[in-house]
């Protein structure tokens, strides 16, 4: 089946490549410009330009990709071959679109991935050209062609993105800013995620299930309190930007600690207040936090303290829930006046 696939792939290209031969004509960016570019995942705006716009922003390879759905000759692309880590971006619009984690060889001359970097990156459509039907690969940012999506791949998802390389720009993980991930559960999800999300350097909040032992939660069985999981949010941040102690400030700035299995009008072992930590030093400075803000409360404090194990991302509906849904009634009445009250408790850390 790959090997079938792949034919086609090249006849396709060699029809494609007598008219990008005409187009290519500039050489590639520099790798310094790459080294400049910052992996963001918090956009909000979609990229739109004119066509003149983009003829003049892409390179002649760009473009034909891009903007004309151009397909490279295979082993043609520089990014083919490379195996550094690093993080693939959208050549038109630098939304991040695979990790070189997700990288692998399919031997059919386009560099192939098995997953997206995250839920921003793609979107998938339906392409008749060539007389075939396939799934065709487009940036969710600026719309930009990038390839199809087959279901050959490898583990875990069985899936390999073909994507043209010279719709990409590769970003070397060493000059990527160093990211890190920290998890609280704080009550609903929706709530602390837009807290979170309006702190300085941090670059996306994801909201989902942790704390508990049952495998692939849903809303409905946390919930419903069938499971032993809180809802839950990891918090991906720059530690040059903001330390891990303070987001610990703004967790604990977010919740009353006291509540036992609840928060605001939940109720419930879901509900629950956890820092998690995934090391030593992360315990020790939950531990001193707590130890600060003990005798500003009459109860003891009631918010766990336990070692980080997995974390299971939250149905698609529930990530940014207060940003796309700022008229639901629960969002008016308790996520947003809870989002400014924390903030106000934490100016010198808001975006
Ligand atoms: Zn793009």
């Amino acid at each position: 089946m790959i090997r079938f696939i792949s034919t086609i792939c090249v006849i396709i290209t060699f029809s494609a490549c007598a008219q990008q031969n005409k187009k290519v004509a500039s050489a590639a960016a520099s790798k310094m410009d790459y080294e400049n570019i910052t992996i963001d995942t918090t956009w909000t705006e979609k990229v739109v330009k004119s066509d003149a716009e983009w003829k003049k922003s892409l390179t002649p390879k760009q473009y034909y990709i891009l903007r004309e759905h151009g397909t490279e000759r295979p082993f043609s692309s520089e990014l083919y071959e490379v195996k550094e880590e690093g993080t693939y971006v959208c050549a038109g619009c630098k939304n991040p679109l695979f990790s070189s984690f997700a990288k692998f060889n399919s031997g059919s001359g386009w560099p192939s991935y098995f997953q997206p970097y995250y839920r921003r990156s793609l979107n998938v459509g339906t392409d008749n050209s060539y007389g075939m039907v396939r799934d065709a690969l487009t940036c969710k940012r600026c719309d930009g062609h990038l390839g199809h999506v087959f279901n050959d791949g490898p583990k875990p998802t069985g899936l390999r993105y073909c994507i043209d390389g010279d719709g990409l720009l590769f970003v070397p993980k060493n000059a990527k800013k160093t990211t890190a991930v920290a998890t609280f559960a704080g009550g609903c999800f929706w709530c602390t995620e837009t807290i979170f999300e309006s702190i300085k350097g941090v670059s996306e909040v994801i909201s989902g299930y942790s704390g508990g032992k049952e495998k692939n939660p849903t809303y409905e069985s946390v919930g419903g309190g069938r499971t032993s999981h809180a809802e839950a949010f990891q918090v991906y941040y720059d530690p040059k930007v903001i330390s891990y102690e303070d987001l610990v400030r703004v967790f604990f700035a977010s919740i009353d600690p006291t509540i036992v299995n609840g928060q605001g009008p939940d109720r419930g072992a879901q509900y629950r207040t956890i820092a998690f930590y995934s090391n030593d030093a992360e315990k020790a400075i939950i531990e001193d936090k707590i130890a600060e803000i003990t005798p500003e409360y009459s109860k003891p404090i009631a918010t766990q303290v336990v070692p980080f194990e997995k974390f299971w991302e939250a149905e698609e509906y529930h990530q940014d829930f207060v940003k796309r849904n700022p008229n639901q009634g629960y969002v008016k009445a308790e996520s947003i006046p809870r989002r400014e009250r924390t903030l106000a408790k934490v100016k010198d850390l808001v975006k």
